[in-house]
């Protein structure tokens, strides 16, 4: 779902340009507002979407698989340490959701130099290095009951 501008909340102040890792937001010479300049490049990583100050970017749905034309706005509350998502589809339904952002203190996390090298049988491994311990469960990975 590609992201969009609402150029009347838009200040131009440039975090989304920054953030974006497909370098695909970019400010508009003339109006000095943001746009995408090539939606189907997104990435929908939702970076812009989350870090706009002014709440003006959404994201949209392709008409393919989303013919409600449903928009998607991303709310970053700092102060309550939560991200509130809002589906909004075109025959008036929303759903709304809320979801805890990582509070992890700034430069806490360790490089990965300074972890312990994987072993030679967690290297064959199907968990990825350090799990579940980076994961803080205990006891393994969660898996399906009864899976076959
Ligand atoms: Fe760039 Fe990600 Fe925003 Fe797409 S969702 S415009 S890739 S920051
Ligand atoms: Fe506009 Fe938001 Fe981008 Fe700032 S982060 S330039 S307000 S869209």
């Amino acid at each position: 779902m590609p992201t969009f501008v609402y150029m009347t909340r838009c200040d131009g102040c440039g975090h989304c340009v920054d953030v974006c890792p497909s370098d695909i937001m970019h400010i508009d010479k003339t109006y000095r507002r943001a746009y995408n300049i090539e939606p189907n490049m997104c990435w929908e990583c939702y970076s812009c979407v989350k870090a706009c100050p002014q709440n003006a970017i959404d994201a949209r749905g392709y008409a393919d698989f989303a013919p409600l034309g449903h928009s998607v706005r991303a709310l970053r509350e700092e102060e309550k340490g939560t991200i509130s998502w809002k589906l909004k589809f075109r025959d008036g339904r929303e759903k709304n959701f809320v979801s805890p952002i990582r509070t992890t203190p700034w430069g806490t996390i360790p490089s990965p130099t300074n972890l312990e090298k994987p072993s030679a049988e967690a290297m064959q491994s199907q968990e990825l290095a350090h799990e579940p311990d980076a994961l803080n469960i205990e006891g393994g990975l969660p898996s399906l009951k009864g899976a076959v």
